[in-house]
């Protein structure tokens, strides 16, 4: 029998904007995982189940595999294979049958339970080599999980797949191919948080505060995703997917004119004031559009997402250095600023030991744990070094909160230095350290992290998490989390000062310098230079062309006098809004 879809229509909050016309996927973070009990009629559908989640595991595994080998990546193709001998082994799947059978329960929860006694045994066997196949059958049980889930494996799903999850985090993008992905809709997830960002980057419209999200959209229903007004229509009739096919068309048509007519224009106000425009970016293959859109370098490269796509070990330093030197050949001489591991609260095996509590975001993160980490701190920060030798690459240290790290992290980058010569491997002796600045006590003690590095990164993402102690993934609070509160202000007026005054650089490279009118009043305060994602850099560039840059300073310096919030954003309506020229407006809220 034929079964009828429901039409339907949700409306969630926009987080990525842009349009999507795709086939929706499940994904399911193997965290819970429920008993079901099944009758007795309905075991041999079961092992059913997982026989065909076996066997599309095993060909997916194959696949990724051959990838690998093309790609060299030797580590990588270890674990896979590890994977593989697991699941070839014939007692593994009978033992996870005979559970099915004897408890009459769902195959999901067999299986967990059953890799879960071999993880066990594996933790009491205390040999290097048994830990590792711990690792290897918590990976299998993920992949297991996500067949078993309904899904085809992401990777091999090819291009138009929609995904539908939980939550937004990093592992979830790490398993696609992101030119594939062509939207996400999730049940919670905040603007800043580092998958909205990547999404960002990549174009993928993203759409985030809708409970329940995987019974509303239905695995296989086809969707049309507008990423601009959060709209989400769930088996659409023809006529608006046609719709939305012409405002996919338009919108490519009308990036690619703005980049054909701006690409080679420098980005100068009216009153002749510089302003370097450069591009955030989380994955190598991106270095290919930062070109293409005239960028003037990485201002930061967030390397995190490397250790995450590579799971289960770290990523080695030969396989750093590799990416890291590639970016560097390929856009010389623009520079590539590499920040060092920031992992947030995303798991990766290996740091287990170091990352437990209950609130990461406030935990070990960032330079906290490299420091904890210096063995893994130092490998990366040889890989960055062995890039180095064209003199265009720099170095930038994540959630700097005291002198005394900065102080800790350079004799470790000084001991990778000598590491490097004793190797005899040259690199750039003059490589320029920075710190984010992004913790308020950064901001407090300003002046002597100043002296002691070459330039500032002001992350504004987390310094408005951490000023206004408000999450930044929390969408919920997304009022609260206000980027022109004028605490912000005072710290980015003060880090401003400072810089002037010790004559270093600095940049802004959250995501408030995507944004036309906070980049508005980012310029007016003495900001030259704006690290963004490259989907806003063509529109920033013509911003920066229409603007005069002595008429911004007057509007900050009112801005910073006002103490209220919402006074400023009544400022900031009246006064600074309508100096977007109306084609500005429609090209932003166009993105
Ligand atoms: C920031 O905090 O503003 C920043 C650029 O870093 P991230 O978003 O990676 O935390
Ligand atoms: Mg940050």
């Amino acid at each position: 029998m034929r079964t009828r879809r429901r039409r339907r229509q949700i409306r969630g909050n926009p987080i990525s904007s842009g349009y999507a016309i795709g086939v929706v996927s499940h994904y399911l973070t193997p965290g819970h995982v429920f008993r079901i009990h099944v009758s007795e009629d309905a075991v041999p559908q079961e092992i059913q189940r997982l026989r065909h989640a076996v066997e599309g595991s095993r060909r997916e595994l194959a696949l990724l595999r051959s990838r690998v080998q093309q790609r060299g990546g030797d580590e990588m193709a270890s674990i896979l294979d590890a994977h593989q001998m697991l699941l070839e082994d014939p007692s593994l799947v009978e033992r996870i049958v005979a559970l099915i059978r004897s408890s009459q329960a769902n195959a999901e929860w067999a299986a967990r339970r059953v890799l879960e006694e071999l993880q066990s045994s594996y933790e009491a066997a205390e040999d290097e080599f048994f830990q590792q196949r711990e690792m290897d059958t918590w990976g299998l049980f993920e992949r297991l999980h996500r067949r078993l889930s309904g899904d085809a494996a992401p990777r091999s799903s090819g291009p138009g797949v929609t995904l539908v999850a939980d939550t937004l985090n990093l592992a979830l993008l790490a398993d696609f191919d992101l030119n594939d992905l062509n939207g996400i809709v999730v049940a919670t997830g905040g603007y800043t948080s580092h998958t909205a960002i990547i999404a960002r980057s990549y174009g993928i419209p993203v759409i985030s505060g809708i409970p329940q999200v995987r019974e509303l959209i239905p695995s296989g229903s086809r969707v049309i995703l507008d990423g601009y007004q959060g709209l989400i229509y769930v088996d659409p009739p023809n006529g608006l997917i046609r719709d939305y096919e012409r405002k996919i068309r338009q919108e490519e048509e009308h990036y690619h004119t703005l980049l054909a007519i701006d690409r080679k224009l420098p980005a100068v106000t009216r009153d002749g004031e510089r302003i370097i425009l450069e591009v955030n970016v989380e994955t190598e293959d991106e270095v290919k559009s930062v070109l293409e859109i005239g960028a003037e370098g990485v201002g930061l490269f967030r390397s995190e997402f490397l250790y995450i796509r590579e799971r289960d070990q770290p990523l080695s330093e030969d396989k750093q250095a590799a990416i890291y030197s590639s970016m560097a050949q390929r856009l010389y001489p623009l520079p590539l600023t590499v920040r060092t591991l920031d992992i947030g609260d995303e798991r990766l095996p290996y740091l287990e030991d170091v990352k437990r509590g209950a609130n990461p975001i406030l935990g070990l993160r960032g330079i906290r744990l490299s420091l904890r980490k210096p063995e893994l701190f130092k490998s990366q920060v040889c890989a960055i070094l062995r890039a180095s030798t064209l003199g265009n690459v720099k170095l930038v240290l994540p959630m700097i909160s005291s002198l005394d790290e900065i102080r800790d992290a350079k004799l470790l980058i000084q001991d990778a230095g000598q590491e490097l010569g004793r190797r005899g491997c040259p690199f750039d002796p003059d490589l320029k350290i920075g710190i984010m600045m992004e913790v308020p006590a950064a901001f407090l003690n300003a002046e002597a992290l100043a002296r002691e590095v070459d330039f500032f990164s002001i992350g504004t993402n987390d310094l408005i998490q951490y000023v206004l102690a408000a999450d930044r993934t929390n969408e919920d609070i997304a009022d609260l989390y206000d980027p022109l509160h004028p605490a912000v202000l005072r710290c980015l007026d003060e880090a401003l000062r400072v810089a002037a005054g010790e004559r270093i650089p600095v940049r802004v490279c959250g995501e408030m310098a995507s944004d036309p009118i906070f980049a508005m009043v980012l310029i007016g305060m003495g900001v030259r230079n704006l690290s963004m994602n490259p989907m806003a850099l063509p529109y920033m560039r013509r911003l920066v062309r229409s603007i005069e840059r002595e008429k911004m300073v007057a509007l900050a310096g009112h801005l910073l006098q006002l103490r209220s919030p919402r006074e400023i954003r009544q400022y900031v309506k009246e006064c600074i809004e309508p100096l977007l020229s109306a084609d500005l407006q429609e090209v932003f809220e166009q993105r």
